[in-house]
């Protein structure tokens, strides 16, 4: 692990809780499309030591920028202090990157991809888009956000890269107008998304990847775990994916 100090190269307000920070990329930093990447601010000290929170990159591998999504958590210790940083500020970065989304975990010969994302849970999705190597894999990849109101997902239209192959669909709970106007495990169950995207979740050409709130994510991998859909594990291929943002 090496902690570099890199800068903010720009900061973005998505919405009221949400910004997209663009950092630079040190020298000999790399990642995958997908992974997370733990990051401190250098006067943020706690018994002499950075807090260090973990957060997606939402640009793809290669990119020239690390991108994040960041959520104001009100009460939380870093997220505030994120939320504050402006062009020029130094941020910490640990380039030791890590991560349960990668693609390439997942069994090959899938036709469509399933993204499932609740909040800033989109960074990792949002990196997927620019990623042709991904992208030109499937069929059809659809990009599932669930959000209580529809200004937490503009930027999602905003920064995914179009694709003729590429959906999004967005399940807004408390505002009026979105085409699925529940949660995303209910919008899973009921059959309301298969229904509204024309494509039926099924192991042998379905592949998921789920990220974001723990409630979700345990929710929606229940229900594809009934239609025999499993992480990989013990060298077993698996179509599912999943990583929570907090337990
Ligand atoms: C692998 C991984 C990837 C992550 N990627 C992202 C990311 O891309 N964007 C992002 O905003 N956060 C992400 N998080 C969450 C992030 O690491 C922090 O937990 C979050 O920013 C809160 O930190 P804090 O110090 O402000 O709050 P803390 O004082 O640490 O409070 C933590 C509490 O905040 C709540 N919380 C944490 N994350 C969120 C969130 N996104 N939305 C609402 N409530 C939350 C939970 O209740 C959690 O218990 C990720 C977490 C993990 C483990």
């Amino acid at each position: 692990m090496t902690v570099h100090r890199t800068r903010v190269v720009s900061v973005e307000k998505c919405c009221e809780k949400v910004i997209r920070l663009e950092l630079e990329r040190p020298e000999g930093c790399v990642w995958k499309t997908g992974q997370f990447a733990r990051i401190a601010l250098p006067e943020f000290v706690v018994d002499g030591e950075p807090v260090w929170r973990c957060y997606s990159i939402g640009s793809a591998g290669g990119s020239e920028t690390l991108v994040f999504y960041i959520a104001l958590v009100k009460e939380g210790q870093l997220s505030p202090r994120l939320h504050a940083l402006s062009v020029g500020d130094t941020v910490l970065l640990d380039d030791e990157m890590n991560g349960m989304l990668l693609e390439e975990r997942l069994e090959a010969g899938g036709r469509d991809l399933w993204l499932f994302a609740t909040g800033t849970g989109v960074a990792s999705f949002l990196a997927v888009t620019q990623d042709e190597t991904i992208m030109s894999k499937y069929e059809h990849v659809v990009l599932v956000h669930g959000v209580s109101h529809w200004v937490e997902t503009e930027y999602v239209t905003k920064f995914a890269v179009p694709h003729d192959n590429l959906s999004i669909v967005v399940c807004v709970t408390r505002d009026p107008g979105s085409l699925i106007q529940m949660r995303i495990p209910e919008a899973l169950t009921s059959g309301k998304l298969e229904e509204t995207t024309g494509l039926t979740i099924d192991p042998t050409v379905s592949r998921a990847m789920i990220c974001g709130n723990p409630a979700m994510a345990k929710a929606v991998r229940e229900t594809l775990k009934t239609r025999g859909m499993v992480t990989p594990r013990g060298g077993k291929p698996g179509q599912l994916l999943v990583e929570n943002f907090w337990l």
